[in-house]
């Protein structure tokens, strides 16, 4: 299996042969056809599965597709919000998609707390497409409207099992709420517990399963 028979254009399979990656993961293999197809993911995935990848490339291709900005210049809202448990995870996610990215024109920003709100205020101010958040200080921006989730297309719910442990269950709530019905869900979970499964039911459309 290649990565090349998967869909993605050639400003990403250029930037994974840089990385050094030779053929897809199996979650990559299974998720990326999926969300490339449009459907909303429900994936079960460890850490170190590569499932980073299994949802920013797919991501990147859906934005941009064959690399082609909709717009030029920075977009007025943001198009994808990635929601992470941690601010460790956020700049992990980041830095992944600023790799994969890097043949491409994508502004994208973290949001998360422990630090000052002003770079995160002024990166948002300056525009940009990509989001990676932890839900708390995204909370925070949206009360001070910093932040207009109304132009959100894709929404990634990464590690979405620690995120409810972490008690985010109100907070990912009212983020969900202030996007449109109309975009695509993503949701990586290490496992499918009811709570998981009820999370999906309640903010998913037919979603598509891939366990590995
Ligand atoms: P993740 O599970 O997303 O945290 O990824 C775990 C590690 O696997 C990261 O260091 C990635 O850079 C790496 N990785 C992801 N996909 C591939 C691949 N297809 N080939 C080789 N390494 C990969």
């Amino acid at each position: 299996m290649h990565f090349e028979s998967l869909g993605l254009s050639p400003a990403l399979l250029r930037a994974l042969a840089d990385q050094g990656y030779n053929e897809p993961t199996p979650i990559q293999a299974a998720a990326i056809p999926v969300v490339l197809e449009g459907h909303d993911l429900l994936a079960s995935a460890q850490t170190g599965t590569g499932k980073t990848a299994g949802f920013s490339l797919p991501m990147l291709e859906r934005l941009f597709p064959n690399g082609q900005r909709p717009t030029s210049g920075r977009p007025r809202k943001p198009r994808a919000l990635v929601l992470t448990p941690t601010r460790e995870l956020a700049a992990q996610v980041h830095d992944s998609v600023r790799d994969y990215s890097k043949f491409l024109t994508v502004y994208s920003t973290t949001i998360f707390g422990g630090v000052g709100m002003g770079n995160q205020i002024q990166n948002l101010r300056r525009g940009v497409d990509i989001v990676i958040a932890t839900p708390g200080r995204l909370i925070d921006h949206m009360q001070q409207r910093h932040i207009d989730l109304s132009g959100i297309e894709i929404l990634v719910l990464d590690e979405a099992d620690r995120m409810l442990d972490m008690g985010f269950l109100p907070a990912l709530k009212r983020v969900i709420s202030a996007m449109p019905q109309q975009r695509q869900t993503l949701l990586f979970s290490a496992t499918f517990a009811p709570a998981i499964k009820a999370l999906a039911s309640q903010f998913m459309h037919n979603p598509k399963e891939v366990e590995v």
